[in-house]
This record gives structure tokens, sequence and C-alpha cells, in this order.
């Protein structure tokens, strides 16, 4: 199979599915049980919350595990939101996030919140000026993502989080983190961010696991789940042991060779740049700087028929990002795409091990796909 869909979901490292099972068969107890078998998943579950945040530029305490990404940023949308209900009800995100983004603040709105969408420019990029020129007395939060799932688009998180200072805003500021860490620079104390998710399967960990960084400025933050007080009282709930360890482990082995993985991903995505480009009929879609996302269109082509196709055949890609299942997506509605472009955007996206002869694979399916079928537009 060549698997070009990272971003959707990661391939499980060997390592990892032995850390795992490891957990499962060798650290079995219950991290909250006073005997020696509990004390061991205790301590499995604050080693790998040590690994996570330190990968994450902050301390442990400052990290809550979650179940997903989609968990992490559901609940910090809420986490602001109840912080300033005294002080207002306005939100500013983007036109673009994740749904797990946008659909909060659409249940949001229902419970009387007033949302603000940013628009990207046609490459799919959004700027800290946007934020400023949206701000209001009453915004509470501000949600901007680090990197666009369906672009690979870079925002600018650090200067959005400069603006709010410079600009006095008492805002909150969220960033979904779920496709940049470990990808981009990805830093808790740089990026400034007060609330950070992340997710474990984007990176090799098991699926169903993520995290949730609380910065300071949250102060009492209101517990997700109560219940056993687990997570700091912040998540009650048994921890999740055996997909922790997963999690720790995928974390370790990808920040062990993170520069020469990232700097591999760009070029390779600079091959593939090449390699497809020069196929006619195909564009490029967005200018994502992101090392491991490239989007392009085979302009007219249903993206649909396209990945169906593809897939059928061992090559593994995704009509923009792998949640819609089928719908068009807001993303590319948003960047104010061309009809026939947009109908025949597909996203590219490597890990470590993808290699040229993936691209060359892809390439060459394309092009059998646009000679042997009729663009429907
Ligand atoms: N945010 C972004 C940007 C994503 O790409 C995804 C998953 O595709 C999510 C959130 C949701 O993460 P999870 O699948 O862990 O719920």
């Amino acid at each position: 199979m060549i698997y070009l869909d990272h971003a959707a979901t990661a391939p499980v490292p060997p390592e990892v599915a032995d850390a795992v099972r490891d957990a499962l068969l060798q650290t079995a107890g219950n991290p909250s049980s006073q005997y020696p078998a509990g004390r061991e998943a205790r301590e499995l579950v604050s080693r790998s919350r040590s690994t996570v945040a330190n990968a994450l530029g902050c301390a442990a305490d400052q990290l809550v595990f979650t179940s997903c990404g989609t968990e992490s940023d559901n609940w910090a949308l809420r986490l602001a939101v109840w912080q300033g209900r005294h002080a207002g009800k306005h939100i500013v995100t983007t036109a673009v996030e994740h749904s797990a983004v946008l659909e909060t603040c659409r249940q949001l709105e229902q419970e009387g919140c007033t949302v603000t969408y940013l628009k990207p420019d046609r490459g799919g990029n959004v700027t800290a000026a946007q934020v400023a020129d949206a701000l209001r007395e009453d915004t509470v939060l501000v949600s901007v993502m680090l990197v666009n799932n369906e672009t690979g688009c870079v925002f600018p998180i650090r200067e959005i989080a400069e603006t709010l200072r410079s600009c006095g805003s008492k805002a909150l500021l969220h960033t979904d983190a779920v496709q940049g860490f470990l990808k981009v620079p990805c830093c808790a104390g740089t990026l400034g961010a007060d609330l950070i998710s992340i997710s474990g399967h984007k990176i090799g960990a098991p699926k169903g696991v993520g995290a949730l960084y609380i910065g300071e400025r949250v102060r009492n933050p209101r517990p997700l789940l109560a219940g056993g007080g687990q997570e700091g009282g912040l998540r009650s709930g048994t921890e999740a042991t055996a997909q922790l360890a997963g999690f720790a482990k995928a974390v370790e082995l990808r920040t062990a060779g993170l520069d020469t993985s990232l700097a591999h991903m760009a070029a390779l995505k600079a091959y593939a740049l090449h390699k497809l480009l020069a196929i006619d009929g195909i564009v490029r879609v967005g200018d994502g700087a992101a090392p491991h996302i490239l989007a392009i269109s085979l302009v007219g082509y249903p993206s649909a028929n396209v990945v169906q196709e593809l897939g059928a055949e061992g090559v593994c890609i995704s009509a923009g990002s792998a949640c819609h299942r089928g719908r068009a997506s807001h993303v590319y509605e948003a960047m104010g795409l061309d009809k026939r472009v947009k109908a025949g955007v597909l996203r590219i996206s490597f890990g470590p091990e993808t290699n040229e002869r993936d691209v060359d694979a892809l390439a060459d399916a394309l092009r059998r796909h646009r000679d042997t079928r009729f663009p429907m537009l």
C-alpha cells in the first residue's frame, strides 16, 4: 500500500504497539489503586505525561490527557467561554477551523455567543491583523488553528498572542495544534496560547488519546468530567494507561529524529510539487507551508471518485479532510476557489517514512486516472 494520508492518521510503529501491549499486560493496575500494581500504573501515567509535556514545552501539570483532539477542542472553547462569562460572549475564530472547533462554535451560538469567522485569503492564510480588526470589548476567546488540516497553511499564533496583548484584550487564545504538534515549531511558551489541543494518532500513537495544555491565565478551569478526580480533578475517569504509554512512545520516536524527519518531509513535498504539477490538469491549492501537507487539484475531476479509484489501486490519499466523508469542504469554499478547482481537490500528506517512490506511484496513478476518465465539470 502507498500511504499518503498521514494527516488523516499516521501508522503505528511497532515500538508503539509494543509499548501499548506491555502496558496492557504488564502494567495492568488501576492508577488510583494503593498497592504496587496501582503505583506502577500511576508512574506510567506520570512518565507519559512528562514525555508529552516536554515535547510541547510545558510543565507536566499543565497537560491534561483527553480521549482525542476533538475532545480537547470542545473543552478548550467551553473553558474559555466559561471563564469569560461575566466579560462577554464574543468569539473570534476562522472559517477554516476543523469541525471540532466550528461545530462547538455553532453550539455556543445557540447558547447565546456571537462568533466572528475570519475568512482566509486565496492562499488559505489568515493574519494577526484580521484578528486585531475583529476584536471587541466583549471578546472572550480567540481560537485559531496552528496548521490547517486541508491546506497545510501555518497560522501566526505567536503574532496573534502578541496582538491580543498589545490590544489589551483579555480574551483567552486557543490553538488547535492537532496537525502542528511535532510537524512545525510548537512550543507552548513560544506560541503564547492559553489553550493548546493535540492528538496522538496524527503522530503514530493509537487512536483515542489526546491532550489539552491549560496555561496559567486559565483560572480555576471548569472540569470536563466530574467523578473520581483523575487528571488533577479536571477530567475524571480511569486513565487510558495503554493509550498513554503509546502516546509517550510515539512522541519519543518522533522527537528523536525530528529535525531530520521534518527536513525529509519538506524535501519530499518539494519533490511532489515538482512531479505532480508537471501533470497536465493538476494545479496547487493554497500555499501551505507545513512540511507534511500538500493540497492539489485535478481540475474538474470529482475528488471522491479519484480517491476511491486510487484507493482501489492501493494508493491512499484524501479528498480534503478525512472527516468530511464526502461532504464539500468548508475550507476550499472559504478560500473562494473556482468551482472546477474545488471539485478536484486532493490532499496528500507525508510521514517520516514516506519516500520518493510513493510520490512516483501517486503521480502514475493520477496520470492514469486523468487519461482513462473524463472530467465531470
Ligand atoms: N483538529 C484538526 C486540525 C484535525 O486535523 C483533527 C483530525 O483530523 C482534529 C482536530 C480531531 O482530532 P481527533 O481525530 O483526535 O479527534
